[in-house]
């Protein structure tokens, strides 16, 4: 599906917050590599689409009522044949049901395990006086603990991108400390000026959370995106 059609579904079903399988459409489209997601209604489909993308494989729970998968626990990591992939279906389906009993639920979403890297966020937000603002930094514990991020605003050029990733305190960690891969930073430094270019003029787009992206030598891949649209203005067309 294409943005205008994804943003007209959401807009008649009275939504601001897009799924993972939408906001990865959205950015696949805007250049941004993100894992292939499909969505599973059954355990049957769960497993075919699974053999189709080959082992491992990841599911989550596909809710436009579940922003936060892991909190229902709905995402199950690392599948590696038919059996795992049918448990953790089961598994995920009866977690999310009792966590979050009211929740509207799709199905399950499919995608390969990507390889390991470091993980990364990169996001927007919008600013009232700055306009859209966009966001580096260290994925997981790092930035929710020591909030180490660097901020941009759109529309950025190379060298404020470069900027942006040079600014972070964790930045050895993605010079290959302690035997660790050093990240290909340019990877990173274009998939921010992807973002950027992709904000500047879309101000039906309120916030964009690109959380994890995996940065690795040989290139960076959003494995998990949330797109947030901004309230509609105009009434919503039958
Ligand atoms: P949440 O909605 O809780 O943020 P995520 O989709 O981010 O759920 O998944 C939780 C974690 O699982 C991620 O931070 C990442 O470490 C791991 N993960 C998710 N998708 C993949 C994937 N395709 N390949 C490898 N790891 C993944
Ligand atoms: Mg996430």
């Amino acid at each position: 599906m294409s943005l205008n059609e994804i943003l007209g579904r959401a807009r008649r079903e009275s939504r601001t917050v897009l799924t993972e399988i939408e906001s990865k459409q959205i950015l696949e489209a805007a250049g941004i590599a993100c894992t292939e997601t499909r969505l599973a209604r059954t355990r049957a489909e769960a497993v075919s689409l699974s053999a189709a993308f080959g082992y491992p494989v990841v599911l989550k729970i596909a809710s436009k009522d579940i922003t936060h998968k892991s909190d229902a626990g709905g995402v199950k990591v690392n599948l590696k044949n038919a059996d795992e992939v049918e448990v953790a279906y089961d598994g995920i389906m009866q977690s999310a049901q009792r966590k979050f009993p009211q929740a509207r639920i799709e199905g399950i979403s499919v995608q390969c395990m990507a390889k390991p890297g470091i993980e990364v966020i990169m996001g927007m937000t919008r600013d009232p006086s700055f306009g859209p603002v966009l966001m580096f930094g260290l994925g997981g514990i790092l930035v929710e603990v020591l909030q180490d991020v660097a901020f941009g605003v759109a529309p950025l050029e190379e060298k404020d991108a470069a900027e942006m990733i040079a600014e972070i305190k964790g930045k050895k960690l993605l010079e290959g400390y302690r035997g660790q891969d050093t990240v290909d930073k340019s990877c990173l430094e274009s998939m921010l000026l992807r973002l950027s270019a992709f904000v500047d003029g879309r101000p039906e787009i309120a916030e964009i959370d690109m959380n994890p992206v995996f940065a690795r030598s040989d290139g960076a891949i959003v494995v998990d995106a949330r797109i947030i649209l901004t309230q509609p203005t105009q009434p919503v067309q039958p």
